[in-house]
Parts: structure tokens; C-alpha cells; sequence
């Protein structure tokens, strides 16, 4: 090797130093913020799709009698512990949990239920009529590792049903979101079963662990823990050496007891009556401990088509014994949760047909100073008029204003110029045929509800 010059090596030296102490001295540069992993903004653009399926669902809700609840993001982290349960994955590694400034120990809410159970306890609602039917929407948050449908902040709705322990619940509350799906143009079929009651799991509990010792070898680390922890979510794994085990499982609904036997054939009678296409799944068990007897998930039906691995659109199920759990009376309960990022993935790749927000009726070009200050109270008349208006005070030339005026897709464009200032009149013009006509400027109001009578998109 060439040794290189004692005096080239200094020059390199300097040289690096020098180039450091510019790095120190000059300005750094703001940083840039991000959103964190996992974590999305919901843009303008987009926002058309949300309004599709939030509006449907509040409709659904409306029709149905679900009652809108909204409680905080943030609750006591011993809530989730007692209702999910301390060995399921959601409590056990996905929580957004801290000791906040008092020191509580608090969480972002990673699902609705529990919230919902200990607000119907905490503000006495089993003495209200029942069932007692909520609707709630709202982000939740989970710490799973990021992927496609999996958010670490994302949205869920859902119905809950508290206070009545009858099939026909469990039925209705499938049926609804089945036909809200089909509203959002979304072909769905429903995975069913029935994972009991704590009685007859317990015995179920029991088999599924003789049967699944004998394989331990074969099972993922994570399924030799769930084994002795929670040995019904080894059904629930997807890993190579665990999934087709699940085959010669012994299946619940063989060891379900009478009454949850019953319960179980009541909802799939009430399925078949409303032709809800359901497949039932043995394996189905859901991921919280909450629940007894039914269990649901709803799927795109092409994904069951091909067999492709999907993740689940919505799921849910009963949870007979959760008020209990929190402290309060034997409740009987019945809910459903969806996720509203993966139903717009897939109103998207299905193509849905989704109107756009808001079309303008009207949109208010300006031309000068005096009309720009002459425009304020008449976009105020108009919009107390019902219209939905939009303008362009802030632009200069009238092409580029009724640029905007037709890319917005108004209906119409009121134009008002120093010369109608003058007049007292103003300009309509109807953006679809191009005619104009001059109106009094005091008549403006009473023309346009001649014109609108409807309203656009209203
Ligand atoms: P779960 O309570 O886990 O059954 O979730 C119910 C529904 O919420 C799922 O079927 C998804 O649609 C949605 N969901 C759950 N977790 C996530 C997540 N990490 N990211 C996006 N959506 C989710």
C-alpha cells in the first residue's frame, strides 16, 4: 500500500475540521415534523369517503334506536386489564399506557366496549329501560407493528346492545351490519360460532390443552405461552407450524352447554330467516376476553372466494358477564365493531360510486375594492338562505375566478363588477350553459331560490 504524504494527511485534517465547524456555526434548519408510525392524517381529499361511511352508519344507528355515546380517549389502564383481559395481546403489548403527571396510570383507549360497559355503570343505566342501544365513533390505538389495515391509530364504530340477553339481539346486531356493508357497496358474508360460557369453555379449556401438550413441539413460541395462558387463541394463529393443527382440534360447539347450545342455534335460525349468508367458523374465538357465547367477523366476500387471507372488516360478538367483571349487576350484552380505514380500502378497490361533499350551489366572483366589500353581507344572505356558497375574495381576475367556479362544479356564478356596484345589479351566470343575465342587486336572493329550488348536494 502507497503510503500517503504526512502533509496531504494534515491538509485532510484541517479540511474536516473546518467543514465541522461550518456544520456548528451556520443555522441548522427546522426539522421537519412527521406523524408517528402508524399513525395517518386524514387529508381534505379523502374526506369524502369518511363522510360516506360515517354518515350511513349514523343513519343505521338513527333507524335502528342506537343511542350516540362518546367517551374519552383517555381511561384508567386498569379498566382494559379487568374487561380485555391481562394475557390477550391487546392489553399485553399493544397498549399506549403511561403514568401521567399525578400519577395515574392511564391509556389511549385501544377499543370502545369496556368504555362503554363502565360508562352504562357508572351513570346508572341499568335503571333506564332495556336494552339500553348505543352508537359511538371514534379513534382508538393499539402499539401493533404497522402494515397494510393494521394502523397503530385508527378509527372504529360500533353498536352495543346492554341489557338483553335474548338470540334475536345477536341476530339483529349481524343483520344490521351486514345491510350497512351492502349500503356501502360492499359484499360481505359473516363468520360465526359460539365460544360459551365460562362453564362449559372451562371444560372445552381443557381439551384444547391435553390435545394441543401432545403437539408443543410443532407450536410457535408465542402459542407455547398461549398454551398456559390463554390456550383458546392458539386457534387464532397464522403460523406455519400452528395452523394446520387446528384441524384435529376438538371444536366448542361440541362441549357448549344447553343453554348456550340453544342460544347458538336461536341466532343461526334468525340468520337463516333474514338470508344472511353466514359460514360458521370453530375456529373463531376473537381476540378479548370478554366474550361469551356468539362470536361474529365479517369479510369481503371475494377475499372468501379466493381464500385469500384477509383481515377482518368488522367483528364482534356477546359479552354476558362484562358489566359484572366491572362492578356492576349481571348485564346480558351484544356489540360490533368496525374499522372504518379498512371498509374505504375496500370501497375503493370495489370502485364504489361515492358522491363528493359539497357542490356548490353558488360561487361569488369580485371584481375591485367596493365589490369585494359589497360581497360579505351577500354571502352571508345567501348562505342564511340555505344555499351552500363559495367565493373567490382573495383573486384578482374574473377567468381565474370562474376557473375555480367550475372546478368546484357551482352551479352558478353571481359576478360582481365595479360597474354593477354602479348599477345596483349583479351578474348571474349559469356555469353549466354559460348564459348570463342581470339581476337588481336587491332581488339577488329571491332569484337564486327561483333558480335552486332543491339545492345541490344538500
Ligand atoms: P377488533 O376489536 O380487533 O376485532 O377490531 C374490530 C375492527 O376494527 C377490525 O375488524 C378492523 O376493521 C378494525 N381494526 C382493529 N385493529 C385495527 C388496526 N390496528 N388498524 C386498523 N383497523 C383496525
Amino acid at each position: 500500500m502507497v503510503k500517503k504524504p504526512k502533509i496531504q494527511k494534515k491538509a485532510k485534517k484541517i479540511k474536516v475540521a473546518a467543514k465541522k465547524q461550518k456544520a456548528k456555526a451556520a443555522p441548522s434548519k427546522p426539522r421537519v415534523f412527521q406523524t408517528l408510525r402508524g399513525m395517518k392524517d386524514i387529508l381534505p381529499g379523502e374526506y369524502k369517503y369518511w363522510h360516506f361511511v360515517k354518515n350511513k352508519a349514523e343513519n343505521f344507528a338513527n333507524n335502528y334506536g342506537y343511542e350516540f355515546i362518546e367517551t374519552p380517549i383517555l381511561e384508567e389502564t386498569a379498566l382494559f386489564n379487568r374487561a380485555v383481559g391481562g394475557e390477550t395481546d391487546i392489553v399485553s403489548k399493544e397498549m399506549f399506557s403511561f403514568t401521567d403527571r399525578g400519577g395515574e396510570n392511564i391509556c389511549l383507549r385501544p377499543e370502545a366496549t369496556a368504555s362503554i360497559a363502565r360508562a352504562y355503570i357508572q351513570h346508572g343505566m341499568l335503571n333506564l329501560p332495556q336494552p339500553v342501544k348505543f352508537f359511538y365513533f371514534g379513534q382508538m390505538f393499539r402499539h401493533e407493528r404497522p402494515q397494510a389495515g393494521r394502523l397503530r391509530a385508527f378509527h372504529q364504530f360500533g353498536f352495543e346492545t346492554l341489557g338483553d340477553g335474548n338470540a334475536v339481539i345477536d341476530a339483529e346486531i349481524i343483520f344490521l351490519v351486514y345491510n350497512l356493508l351492502q349500503d356501502l357497496g360492499l359484499k360481505t358474508s359473516v363468520q360465526v360460532n359460539s365460544i360459551g360460557c365460562p362453564k362449559c369453555r372451562e371444560s372445552y379449556k381443557n381439551k384444547l390443552v391435553n390435545y394441543y401438550r401432545d403437539q408443543r413441539s410443532s407450536l410457535c413460541e408465542e402459542c407455547k405461552k398461549r398454551l398456559v395462558k390463554n390456550p383458546l387463541r392458539i386457534l387464532d394463529c397464522k403460523e406455519a407450524g400452528c395452523e394446520p393443527l387446528k384441524e384435529g382440534a376438538p371444536q366448542i360447539v361440541d362441549y357448549l352447554c344447553d343453554d348456550c347450545k340453544n342460544h347458538f342455534v336461536r341466532v343461526l335460525e334468525y340468520l337463516d330467516d333474514a338470508a344472511v349468508p353466514y359460514n360458521l367458523n370453530p375456529y373463531l374465538v376473537r381476540g378479548l376476553d370478554y366474550y361469551t357465547k356468539t362470536v361474529f367477523e365479517f369479510f369481503s366476500e371475494e377475499n372468501q372466494a379466493t381464500g385469500q387471507k384477509a383481515e377482518a372488516l368488522g367483528g364482534g360478538g356477546r359479552y354476558d358477564n362484562l358489566v359484572e367483571v366491572l362492578g356492576g349487576r349481571p348485564t346480558p350484552a351484544c356489540g360490533v365493531a368496525l374499522g372504518p380505514e379498512r371498509l374505504i380500502t375496500k370501497i375503493k378497490e370495489n370502485n364504489v360510486d361515492v358522491p363528493p361533499l359539497i357542490v356548490p350551489d353558488i360561487f361569488l366572483a369580485q371584481l375591485g375594492e367596493q365589490a369585494r366589500k359589497k360581497s360579505f353581507a351577500l354571502i352571508e344572505d345567501l348562505r342564511r338562505a340555505g344555499f351552500y356558497i363559495t367565493h373567490g375574495l382573495t383573486k384578482e381576475g374574473l377567468k381565474k375566478q370562474l376557473e375555480i367556479a367550475n372546478k368546484l362544479g357551482a352551479r352558478y356564478a353571481l359576478i360582481l363588477g365595479q360597474k354593477e356596484v354602479i348599477d345596483g345589479t349583479i351578474i348571474i351566470r349559469d356555469m353549466e350553459g354559460g348564459s348570463q343575465e342581470i339581476i337588481d342587486f336587491v332581488k339577488i336572493v329571491q332569484e337564486m331560490k327561483k333558480k335552486i329550488t332543491n339545492g345541490i348536494a344538500k
